[in-house]
């Protein structure tokens, strides 16, 4: 048996991943200076595909850095000491960002369920009108690590109404599962190129609202930082000028990306990974292996999280699965390393051939490794799934 040792063959992992070949041309272009009219050309452009990905009218702000930049610039620019933050959590992300709540001075409220869970707008309800002061709402969407989807669209709405200022990391959702940052009264929304959309890392995606502005300026944050996001409002949305060297190759990718989306459609593409997310839920049913969320209804469709069997090791099995056959795929995180591992389909991975073929790997490797399956169970069951 041959070991790959260098690229996998085969990616089916929670992000980065697999894309599309023209966005890996657009990623081998030439440098651009970055006040060539070209250049500047495509970042508008991007901004403006963003807009309809997100389906909102509000300013798009691409910050230079990973998507957790950007959740924590949100929160540094917009909590001041004192403030009070509902912040929902669910998974490993939702609990991240109390750090940045604290780390602004502000005082996280938590509403905390499962991690194999999913925040219930009722609970969200009761707090809400039994909390006193709270300014502001933090949740995530997709879990990613958990494999789950909160109901962003009926939270926010109510936390709207409350008059809360909502912030949203909808890193892992936008671009594969309905978001409507306007209709739900999300003021920040957080997006990643490297999830759904089949773009680079290293971009962060920001919708802000005129309420979240409004704040923003109130506060008087700091300025000439990464952190900022009003420098990108008052240099490059207002003036056209960018406030450091941008990420060229990046955004000409995420472009790309957008086109390629944007073609298909948001609602095909909605609709594919719903349909791959119930293959792989079905492949791995019939594999005799246990879906980590509490039940399917809650499932995201951009991340499959399977328990992990009993006495099988996280690093064991996915090193076996990478070197034997050079498949990637992710395991838990944070909290839930050894607890669950994932099979993801996002963007360009979220096609059935994708899901096949990690099924078929996961389930000669089980059996490399003496746990019980009965090989072809998972995939057949896949199959018989596909219309
Ligand atoms: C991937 C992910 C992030 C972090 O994105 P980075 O680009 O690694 O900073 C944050 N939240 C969720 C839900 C994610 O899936």
């Amino acid at each position: 048996m041959r070991k790959y040792d260098k690229y996998p063959v085969f990616s089916a992992t929670a992000g980065p991943c697999d894309t599309h070949p023209e966005v890996l041309e657009a990623l081998s272009r030439q440098l651009m200076y970055f006040d060539d009219p070209h250049f500047e050309s495509i970042f508008r452009n991007t901004g403006e595909k963003l807009k309809k990905v997100l389906q909102t009218n509000n300013d798009i702000v691409l910050m230079q850095g990973e998507a957790v930049l950007g959740l924590e610039a949100a929160a540094r620019n917009l909590i001041k000491p004192g403030d009070r933050c509902l912040n929902l959590v669910s998974g490993v992300y939702g609990k991240g960002f109390e750090w940045y709540i604290t780390q602004s001075g502000g005082e996280p409220v938590e509403l905390a369920v499962d991690y194999n869970d999913i925040v219930d707008p009722s609970q969200v309800k009761q707090v809400l009108s039994k909390e006193k002061n709270l300014k502001f709402l933090s949740v995530v969407h997709s879990e990613t690590p958990s494999g789950t989807l909160n109901p962003v669209n009926q939270i926010c709405r109510m936390a709207k109404d409350h008059g809360l200022i909502t912030i949203v990391d909808s890193v892992s959702a936008a671009g594969g599962t309905e978001l409507k940052v306007d209709d739900w009264g999300i003021d920040i929304c957080v997006v990643g190129p490297q999830k759904c959309l089949s773009s680079t890392p290293g971009v962060c995606i920001l919708s802000v609202s005129d309420d979240a502005w409004d704040l923003i300026k109130k506060n008087n944050p700091s300025r000439f930082s990464y952190l900022s996001i009003l420098d990108w409002k008052e240099l490059w949305l207002e003036k056209g000028v960018f406030p450091y060297t941008p990420f060229i190759s990046d955004v000409v990718a995420l472009d790309k990306a957008l086109d390629i989306l944007l073609e298909e459609g948001l609602n095909n593409a909605w609709e594919r990974h719903d349909y791959v997310a119930k293959v792989c839920r079905e492949g791995v049913k019939g594999m005799g292996l246990t879906l980590w969320p509490r039940c399917e209804e809650i499932s995201n469709n951009c991340c499959t999280a399977i328990k992990m069997p009993d006495g099988l090791d996280d690093k064991k099995f996915r090193r076996h699965l990478r070197e034997k056959y050079g498949v990637m795929i992710s395991g838990g995180y944070g909290e839930l390393i050894g607890k669950l591992f994932r099979i993801s389909h996002m963007g360009f991975t979220a096609k059935p051939h994708y899901v096949l073929l990690a099924l078929a790997l996961v389930e000669k490797t089980l059996d490399d490794l003496g746990y019980p399956v009965k090989l072809g169970c998972g995939v057949g069951a896949a199959l018989e799934a596909m219309q």
